[in-house]
């Protein structure tokens, strides 16, 4: 079967804050000089918002810029950031640590981004632009020159084995003079586009951190609308890097998560576990008893900062937001990033497709004005201080308040980063460690938690995790490295089984929240997440 076509001026790949930021600009400027200029989003989710999750405190820099009558249009930002708490956690103990200067919060909102995302989307339709949620890029389109000629979406309807079955659909091919990529952290198709456009040459490698996030609904006397704390240390130890985060939302609700870099090296560490072990210290418990939770859900964030921006653009298209990697780590915020990266795209690629009719060129310009921008400046200053945590939890803490008091984020050199897989050490060389029991009341198993991302994927179709070679996970993971994937995915969707004919690695692919661990962590890079079946995933309310 032919795929069909469909025609557009620019098609924007994934529907967060930088692809909506980048359509609604673009349209803004069409209507503005009064020009035709057709702007698609696809989305993988099957709604716009159900594969966001963030903390968050949201600034409101980029959006005041993008849509200055927010408040009017009525912007779910209903929370004012408070007071900021900064804590450090011994296994019984709290102690209040000056709050960094990167981490108040003054004129920001504590906001659920999902949230966020389907109001803009709302504005960016108002504008004039074509969403189209529950459909996965699953491919780069190439004109004869080698210039990206937009993306087609996955088949519908293939067996396991990826043969068309009785209800096959073909995807849809949708064809564009520019293609921005905004799929967020470790975008898939951005993968191969680094590849195939040679776009890391000469940056750092990118370095991850995975979140785990849930939201509960607490006992009113334990709230206080606007309180923002963040924790350092227990339950990690000195050498990983990560904190967790609790937010006070309206209507009695608190946002609470864990980060974990990773590159932390003991594969018996397990993300999930120590954010439930968190949730047990002293200060922490008492906000959570004799409340609900209500959601949970976990997704990667890009933590490399300004020295792991690749080259941004090549012909035919560019990249945007968290898969280029506008995270601002020390501030834990890439919401105003992404947007602001998205919108100064759009100016970009308006002007590229204004001055020629023709596709595939390259626009330059992006990168030139982004430089020029405050999202520029404000990663250029703290670029140091991700990779200063290489020296432990004090030495990271006691360089940043070097670099951010002393030398002002001006120093004249630049420290590195190393990809997050080859961190993983050995199992033999690492203690195992002991994680105490889920008690049902404040801390939970994998699966139940699970239940609560709304996870649905439809049954019969070709795994999205796939091993590049099958042997591997036992032959080497399991054996050198103890089957970290068992531990590091936050759904459980990798198992050990025991079997007659020796361990088998199981994949659960149904229960996989997207998050791209096992795509950075696994050590032997074997695993590539690819996109399933459009609208497959999770299915987040408002996280
Ligand atoms: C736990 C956690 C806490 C955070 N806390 C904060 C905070 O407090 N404040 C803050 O400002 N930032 C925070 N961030 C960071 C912030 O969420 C991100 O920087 C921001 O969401 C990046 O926006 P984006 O548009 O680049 O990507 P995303 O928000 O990831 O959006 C990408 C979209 O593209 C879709 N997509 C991906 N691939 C495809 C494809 N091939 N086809 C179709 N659709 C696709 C995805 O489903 C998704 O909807 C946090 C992040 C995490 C994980
Ligand atoms: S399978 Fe991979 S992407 Fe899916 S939830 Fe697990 S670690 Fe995340």
């Amino acid at each position: 079967m032919t795929r069909e076509s469909m025609e557009y001026d620019v098609v924007i790949v994934g529907g967060g804050p930088s692809g909506l930021a980048a359509a609604t600009r673009l349209r803004q400027l069409a209507l503005a000089e009064e020009r035709e200029l057709s702007v698609c989003v696809i989305e993988k989710g099957s709604e716009i918002g159900a594969h966001i999750l963030s903390g968050a405190v949201f600034e409101p820099r980029a959006l005041n810029e993008l849509l200055p009558d927010w408040k009017e249009r009525g912007a779910p930002l209903n929370t004012p950031a408070g007071e900021d708490r900064f804590l450090y956690l011994t296994e019984r103990k709290a102690f209040k640590l000056p709050t960094p200067p990167q981490m108040h919060n003054a004129g920001n909102y504590i906001i659920s981004l999902g949230n966020l995302c389907r109001w803009l989307g709302e504005q960016a339709e108002a504008l004039g632009v074509e969403i189209y949620p529950g459909f996965a890029a699953a491919e780069v389109l190439y004109d004869e020159a080698g210039a990206v000629k937009g993306v087609a979406t996955g088949d519908m309807g293939l067996e396991k084995d990826g043969r068309p079955g009785p209800n096959h659909q073909p995807g849809v091919e949708l064809h564009a003079r520019q293609t921005i990529f905004a799929e967020g952290c470790r975008g898939s198709l951005t993968k191969g586009l680094f590849q195939r456009f040679r776009l890391r040459e000469g940056v750092d490698p990118q370095t991850y951190g995975l979140g785990i996030k849930e939201l509960w609904e607490i006992d009113p006397a334990q709230h206080q609308a606007g309180l923002v704390v963040h924790t350092v240390g227990w339950p990690l130890d000195q050498s990983a890097y990560g904190g967790s985060f609790l937010y006070h939302l309206e209507n009695n609700q608190v946002a609470v998560g864990f980060v974990v870099g990773l590159d932390y090296r003991n594969p018996h560490l397990s993300p999930y576990e120590e954010f439930q072990r968190f949730k047990q210290h002293p200060s922490i418990r008492p906000t959570f008893e004799g409340g609900r939770r209500i959601a949970y859900g976990a997704r990667a964030l890009s933590e490399g900062g300004l020295q792991s921006i690749p080259r941004l653009t090549f012909p035919g298209g560019l990249l945007v937001g968290d898969t280029a990697g506008f995270l601002n780590v020390p501030k834990i915020k890439g919401s105003h990033t992404a947007m602001k990266s998205g919108m100064t795209a759009a100016e970009a690629v308006f002007e590229l497709l204004t001055a020629s009719e023709t596709g595939g060129r390259e626009a330059l310009s992006y990168t030139q004005k982004l430089r020029a921008t405050w999202l520029w400046e404000e990663l250029n200053r703290v670029r140091n201080i991700r990779p200063s945590f290489r020296w432990g939890l004090w030495g990271g803490m006691a360089y940043s308040a070097l670099d951010t008091f002393v030398l002002r984020g001006k120093a004249p050199w630049t420290l590195n980063h190393h990809e997050d897989h080859r961190a993983l050490g050995k199992a033999a060389d690492f203690p195992k460690i002991d994680y105490p029991r889920p008690d049902g009341v404040v801390s939970f198993d994998r699966l139940s938690s699970v239940f609560l991302s709304n996870t649905n994927h439809e049954d019969g179709q070709p795994s999205h995790l796939r091993l590049k070679d099958p042997a591997t996970p036992i032959r080497i993971n399991l054996a050198e490295y103890d089957a970290p994937e068992q531990r590091y995915c936050p759904a459980g969707v990798y198992e050990i089984v025991a079997e007659s004919t020796g361990p088998r690695l199981q994949i659960n692919a149904q229960n996989c929240v997207h998050c791209k661990t096992c795509d950075i962590k696994d050590p032997t890079q074997n695993i590539d997440w690819v996109v399933p079946e459009g609208g497959g995933g999770p299915n987040y309310p408002n996280m």
